[in-house]
């Protein structure tokens, strides 16, 4: 196999990372206690202009927990984006609750006020939106209609760190959001997430279910059914460093889309592929710049990555399978022909802090290749 050159993401350490995690360690404090954890806390809380930040040792435990707190029980209906990462779908299941998936726009790859609205059920208890690659949500409208119905919304963030509506950070608009710090995100922690939310009283519970139902004031007085959902002390020590430079990792992010977007704007303007859409007041981070090859069935897509992979050594990834695909989100006979039509044809690019010019243009010209190479070869069968 050929050595990869260019990997789809990677974490790029170049702050104070590594003077923080040795600190950390000379202290001690390498479990959950330690100054770095509630300073992280702070500094994310401070960064997207949202009160109370609890660290918790991932997104999806991020999710398990608000959706616990705000109220998932056995039975309870929540809508939840057919395009999204598992871990979106797992934690109202984690609950006994049901998904109820919503379909997504074609333009967009994210969940509409109107697709919401179809696939809403009168006794549906809550809704969680995701911000897919980076691109807001119309989660304004969305929270309004949640409003409306007596619903609680949270918002999965894990892929837009940094993402802003009208100058307002994502996760300052739902009930509850979450934020994954794996080693692919925006900022990393290695592993990681933060959840937040409105309401104080939820807050404390989060953080009850985070550390063992064991209440603040009462060693091995455990109130509620808690999990042990809580991040480390050197995690926290390299998030610290990581968002000391948020700015950073967003700005190189929008660096790369543009990038890619300008040398791969003649297969946009003759419609072969979709770039991601541009919103008046909607700031897309890119988390992984992504593209829809409209012109491309699922197996050419493939094959274009075994392709990309094999002779060029460039890493892509293709868009998440739709969850109501997946065996264990019981596959129904509903039907989402926009998740499963963009999922098809969807592919993330190499997104990563550093990633240079003379790199983008290469992998550019390799699509670019591919892909005129597999259109070529259509042609001549017909
Ligand atoms: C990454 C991701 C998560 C889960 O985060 P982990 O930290 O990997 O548990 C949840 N939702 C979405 C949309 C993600 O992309």
């Amino acid at each position: 196999m050929k050595e990869i050159r260019y990997q789809v993401s990677k974490p790029v350490l170049i702050g104070n990372e590594r003077e923080y995690v040795l600190d950390a360690i000379e202290s001690g404090w390498i479990s959950s206690s330690g100054r770095y954890l509630s300073r992280f806390e702070d500094q994310v809380s401070n960064y997207l202009g949202i009160e109370g930040g609890i660290a918790v040792s991932s997104g999806t435990t991020a999710l398990h927990i608000a959706c616990k707190a705000l109220g998932v029980h056995p039975g309870d209906k929540v809508l939840v984006p057919d395009l999204t990462y598992v871990a979106t779908a797992n934690a109202v299941s984690y609950c006994g609750g049901r998904p109820l998936f919503v379909d997504c726009d074609p333009k967009t790859w994210n969940v509409t006020l109107g697709t919401i609205e179809d696939a809403y059920e009168s006794d549906v208890v809550g809704a969680i939106i995701t911000h897919l690659y980076g691109l807001p949500a119309p989660v304004e409208k969305i929270k309004e209609f949640c409003s409306e119905k007596g619903i609680w919304l949270i918002e999965d963030c894990a892929e837009a760190f940094g993402a802003k509506i009208d100058n307002r950070y994502v996760g300052s608009f739902g009930d509850a959001s979450v934020f994954s710090f794996y080693g692919n995100k925006i900022i990393s922690t290695g592993e990681g997430g933060m959840v937040f939310a409105v309401d104080e009283n939820i807050r404390e519970t989060m953080k009850l279910l985070r550390g063992q139902g064991m209440s603040a004031g009462k060693r091995y007085w455990h109130t509620i059914l808690g999990y042990n959902y809580r991040m480390t002390n050197v995690a926290a020590a390299i998030g610290c460093g990581q968002v000391e430079n948020a700015d950073i990792h967003i700005a190189e992010r929008k660096r790369i889309a543009n990038s890619y977007m300008d040398k791969l704007s003649l297969l946009e303007s003759e419609r072969v592929m979709q770039f991601p859409a541009k919103i008046e007041g909607y700031e897309n981070v890119y988390w992984l710049f992504s593209i829809v090859i409209n012109a491309l069935t699922r197996e050419e897509r493939d094959g274009l990555m075994s392709n990309l992979d094999n002779d060029h050594g460039i890493e892509t990834r293709p868009f998440f399978v739709p969850m109501h695909m997946l065996p264990i989100h019981s596959p129904t006979n509903a039907t989402y022909p926009n998740a499963e039509s963009i999922s098809t044809s969807g592919l993330n690019l190499p997104t990563y802090t550093g990633l240079k010019e003379e790199a983008i243009q290469e992998i550019a010209d390799a699509l670019i290749y591919e892909i005129q190479g597999i259109l070529a070869r259509r042609k001549a069968y017909e």
